[in-house]
């Protein structure tokens, strides 16, 4: 048995300010849960220290841009029972709509707020409203790393080029960091709980494509997340590294939308995948995208501030990619055609359908997807922008570091390395039709994702 965690090993102070006296904020972001949750954690612990309430807040902008409904609808729904578990504990949960550097800042002085402690995110707009608010309030900023398992920041202090390098830096630590989660005990002194949230009035106020509609096969939150994962470790994982590459069967945990919202803790999956009576083959495999994979995501996006652009790519990729861009394309389609699943490949509508129609495409195909996208566009900034465009407004664990790198990696290569040169690609690893036709059973799929 592991030794319990200490939250604040996951801390560190992200912008200085006047400490004063006065209650503890958990800003919540990237992690919408109670359960397994470092920086609720942390947020409890300082409060109880300085004998202070703490309250949890959630800045939500209704006009977040590119936000679906089918976004929104999972959020919402993750969040409203995390209010629900926090009432039950005593413990205050506001929901704040506006822009949320603006609207944190006003909590901050209402509430005369003494220290902001929020959950780690590489992505630029939370650093952005980060470094926002403490400049309004003049607050300490401390975040906790509660998505990955070893802090992004220790994990590395720089861009790692390659799983390889970064799987030997996380290996060595890994198991000093996969500690047990201490319990949530109780505060003293949280204070008068507020109005509850009206949840009907906020779906109402939140903006969204409409047509991205709502799923209905996976359900949000942190319940529905720790069930997921049950259902996972006792059924799927134990033949993962045989089936997780076929797209007729559902052989992959599924889990990622619950890994994006933060409805479920990474390092709880890792957990439970660790003690699990499976093939150790399944075991690693599993391992290796939850941990090593996952959190290289955060990784590039932690150092690189392309991280959503060709201008992150390698040098080589970017050299290769330039001497190719004058090759002729033999099919080109705009948005429009990519959108609507008309292309001249059955095989590429019918992952289309599927992320549409789902909000989930499934792994393997995800790469043949992106790399056909860009043999099929002008340039390979067009393709780049059309993949993560459709990508974030239909995948449900979209908007994600994840998303980020997989997409320079099918297009640009990033944590990857050259191959054989083909039109278009250079040496940018490509994916067939042919080839995927000895992995799986391309006709069923295709025939499962009908027009
Ligand atoms: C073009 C492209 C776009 C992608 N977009 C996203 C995205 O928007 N959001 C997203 O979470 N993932 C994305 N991925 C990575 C991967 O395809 C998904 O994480 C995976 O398919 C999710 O399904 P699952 O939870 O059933 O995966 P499982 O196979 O069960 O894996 C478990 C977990 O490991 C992580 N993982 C799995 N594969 C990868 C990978 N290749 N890189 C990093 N982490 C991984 C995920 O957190 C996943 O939930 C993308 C990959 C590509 C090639």
């Amino acid at each position: 048995m592991s030794k319990t965690g200490d939250p604040a090993r996951r801390a560190r102070l992200a912008t200085p300010g006047r400490d004063r006296p006065g209650p503890v904020v958990y800003w919540m972001s990237r992690d919408q849960r109670v359960a397994d949750n470092w920086a609720l954690l942390h947020a409890c612990n300082l409060a109880r220290s300085r004998q202070v309430p703490m309250q949890v807040v959630f800045t939500l902008d209704p006009a977040f841009p590119g936000a679906t409904r089918r976004a929104w609808d999972f959020l919402l729904a993750g969040l409203a029972e995390v209010e629900a578990d926090l009432r039950g504990r005593g413990l205050p949960f506001h929901l704040l709509l506006g822009h949320p550097p603006q609207t944190m800042a006003q909590f901050c002085k209402k509430y005369k707020i003494a220290c902001l402690v929020t959950d780690f995110s590489p992505l630029r707009h939370k650093r952005a409203w980060m470094a926002e608010v403490a400049a309004t309030t003049g607050l300490p900023v401390i975040e906790v790393d509660a998505h990955n398992i070893v802090p992004a920041w220790l994990a590395s202090p720089k861009q790692e080029f390659a799983a390889r390098t970064f799987r030997l830096k996380l290996n060595r630590i890994l198991t000093d960091w996969l500690d047990e989660f201490p319990s949530l005990e109780p505060l003293p002194a949280t204070g008068p709980l507020p109005p509850p949230v009206d949840w009907a009035a906020v779906a109402a106020a939140v903006a969204g494509a409409r047509a991205v509609t709502p799923v209905e096969w996976l359900p949000a939150g942190q319940a529905a997340a720790a069930d997921r994962l049950r259902r996972f470790v006792a059924g799927p994982l134990r033949t993962y590294a045989l089936t997780r590459n076929d797209p007729c069967l559902d052989g992959t945990s599924n889990l990622s939308p619950y890994l994006h919202f933060g409805h479920l803790s990474p390092h709880r999956a890792a957990q439970a995948a660790g003690a699990a009576r499976v093939p150790d083959e399944s075991r690693l495999a599993f391992l290796e995208e939850l941990v090593v994979r996952r959190e290289l995501s955060d990784n590039y996006c932690l150092y690189n501030q392309n991280y959503d652009t060709p201008a992150g790519y390698p040098e080589w990729a970017k050299k290769t990619l330039a001497l190719h861009a004058g090759d002729r394309r033999e099919h080109l389609y705009d948005d429009d055609a990519f959108e609507s699943a008309r292309t001249h490949d059955e095989l590429w509508n019918a992952a289309q359908r599927q992320m549409v129609r789902t909000g989930k495409m499934h792994g393997y195909l995800r790469m043949y997807w992106a790399k056909k996208i860009l043999e099929w566009s002008p340039s390979v900034a067009e393709a780049h922008r059309i993949a993560l465009t459709l990508n974030d407004r239909y995948e449900l664990d979209g908007r994600d570091p994840n998303g980020y790198v997989g997409v320079a990696w099918s297009l640009g290569g990033v944590h990857d390395r050259p191959w054989g040169q083909r039109p278009v690609f250079g040496t940018i690893r490509f994916m067939s039709f042919g080839g995927c036709k000895g992995k799986f059973r391309v006709a069923e799929f295709i025939a499962r994702w009908p027009a």
